[in-house]
């Protein structure tokens, strides 16, 4: 038996040669140095900041470049599979107005080069396996669990890297023994479970100065020093399934891609993945390798994100909480490119599809992630912000997440009025972050979710019912904001109030306090809080109703 008859033996029956495969996906006719991206996202129903950071790069890069930005489902490994796990990446990413040109959509799949689903593309993948076998760069293996156990044993006394290559499987050398030879054809055709290694022509255990280095380029990281592979990887599992390693070259040679951006838990594996790539004859991918998400913890430390302790890592966290997309986006950005944020203060208006994404600006070294900086981007973001598209956006993000606030959405106009008081001012008010802390922080305004929550200032306590009395018997919803204070200075004065918080901090013994005091209990009594935005225009858009009804529910307490 040579080498081709052994491909033979394994695949007697697949539909199309290499050559066919390479025909029916022909390289792509694009505009000189459109590139080619995709998110290959296996489908376990956990959709994280990282897939939202990469998909973000691969979407910059496709669109920038105008080239194509596909989805392409990496299915290979069944025990991680959940259902729907596809409808909630392309919703998911959707909402974040991440949109692809091509691959998976809920409709079908879009584009030449699919099925963009690992699991449908068997054939394919066992295509080039047969390829390999037949080139002599790849042998079933019989191995069991038992025996590599066994292996690691005896390879872990000998202080010896652990794994399959050289010298440990017996099958790998089949075509010098002919007893190993018919063993193999022999279990092949009793039907034995079986794996295709690669055949890997590296050194084993060779010492660091012997070891043969690719030298490549990491569009991220820049040179890389890679050292060849020596294991015989397994290509193909038991079930006739390629591994990831496989099928992503396998994937990304016929769908054309130009640039494979990942996290850099893949670097430890591009060994093994470039000498795929020359075993088949390929030309290499440009390697993007993103730096992996961390924060800082409570204690101080730099950690990675992790999925069980941090809910942020989770993309449903923002949607939930109600984070505007474009907020993270606009947040992603600042981390992704160190340039952005310069770009940003000097482009306040612009489309952030106008500033020029480059990899060269990204970090090598973990990307900090900080909450607290996303709610500023965020305040920043909705100050830019159409309040009529935020009203909007509430509203959806209400029904979906948080129906117990539909009263608020009952007024559009009133709601539009509300979010933007301030926003015009000479140095804005910005104090609309994400949509639970929104509801939070206009609560005052509705009868549902008003209460008194702050307490008179020591200064004007007894003073209270007095001074809302006066409120109310000078109260006139006609006067304008500079009317309307001069009432309240007059109050402020007739007391014994300073005018000015000044004077009565250079004289307090004067004073019983100053008209900031004065105004903080009209305050209270119509917004429940000694701080809002400003309180003329709360009341004007109130009613003059509502303002009373407060004022005198104030009067009524004890
Ligand atoms: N399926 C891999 C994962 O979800 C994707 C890796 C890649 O983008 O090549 O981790």
């Amino acid at each position: 038996m040579n080498n081709i008859e052994l491909g033979n033996l394994i695949y007697p029956s697949l539909p199309h040669t290499p050559e066919e495969y390479e025909a029916i996906y022909p390289p792509r006719k694009l505009p000189a140095g459109a590139m080619v991206t995709r998110l290959g996202p296996s489908p376990t129903g956990f959709i994280h900041l990282g897939n939202l950071y990469g998909a973000f790069v691969d979407e910059r890069l496709a669109y920038q470049s105008q080239g194509v930005f596909y989805l392409r489902i990496e299915d290979t490994d069944e025990k991680r599979s959940v259902e729907n796990a596809v409808e909630t990446i392309i919703s998911s990413l959707d909402f974040f107005d991440i949109r692809f040109n091509e691959g998976v959509t809920p409709e079908g799949d879009i584009g030449d080069y699919g099925s963009y689903t690992q699991s449908q593309r068997k054939d394919i993948y066992q295509t080039f396996a047969k390829q390999l076998l037949a080139d002599g760069m790849a042998y079933p293996c019989f191995l069991t669990e038992e025996d590599l156990n066994s292996i690691r044993s005896e390879q872990e006394e000998l202080k010896i890297t652990p794994g399959v290559y050289a010298g440990w499987s017996r099958y790998r050398d089949w075509s010098s023994s002919r007893e190993i030879a018919d063993e193999i054809t022999k279990r092949i055709k009793a039907g034995d479970e079986f794996v295709i290694r690669l055949k890997s022509q590296g050194k084993p255990n060779a010492s660091a100065e012997e070891t043969k280095r690719h030298e490549i380029n990491d569009a991220i990281r820049g040179k890389l020093s890679v050292p060849y592979n020596f294991q015989d990887v397994v290509i193909i599992k038991r079930t006739g399934i390629p591994t990831y390693h496989f099928a992503h070259v396998v994937d990304d040679h016929l769908m054309r891609t130009t640039h494979v951006v990942r996290g850099e838990e893949w670097l430890s594996s591009l060994p093994i993945h470039i000498e795929l790539f020359e075993a088949l004859g390929w030309e290499l991918p440009v390697y993007c390798h993103t730096a992996q998400l961390m924060k800082i913890d409570e204690s101080g430390n730099k950690r990675k994100l992790s999925k069980r302790k941090d809910p942020e890592l989770s993309l449903d966290y923002y949607r939930s909480e109600g984070y505007h997309p474009a907020s993270v986006r606009e947040y992603l950005m600042t981390i992704l490119n160190s340039d952005f944020e310069e770009w940003r203060a000097e482009n306040l208006e612009a489309d952030i599809n106008e500033f020029n994404f480059t990899m060269e600006k990204m970090s090598g070294s973990g990307a900090l992630f900080d909450l607290n900086k996303l709610n500023d981007v965020s305040k920043n973001t909705l100050l830019r912000t159409e309040v009529s598209e935020i009203a909007c956006w509430l509203r959806d993000w209400s029904r979906e997440f948080a129906p117990e606030y539909a009263y608020v959405f009952e007024n559009m106009d009133t709601l539009e009025k509300l979010l933007d008081i301030g926003r015009h001012d000479a140095r804005p008010r910005a104090d609309l972050v994400y949509a639970r802390q929104i509801m939070d922080f206009i609560g005052y305004f509705f009868d549902e979710s008003f209460k008194i929550q702050d307490e008179y200032p020591d200064e004007v306590r007894s003073d209270a019912k007095t001074i809302l009395e006066k409120y109310l018997e000078t109260y006139n919803y006609s006067d304008d904001n500079g009317a309307w204070f001069a009432k309240v200075r007059s109050i402020a004065s007739e007391l014994g109030y300073a005018l000015k918080p000044k004077d009565f901090k250079k004289n307090p013994q004067d004073y019983k306090g100053h008209v900031g005091h004065v105004s903080s209990v009209i305050r209270i009594a119509v917004t429940g809080k000694t701080q809002s935005p400003d309180l003329w225009t709360i009341q004007q858009i109130m009613g003059e109703d509502k303002v009373r009804q407060r004022i005198s529910a104030c009067l009524k307490e004890d």
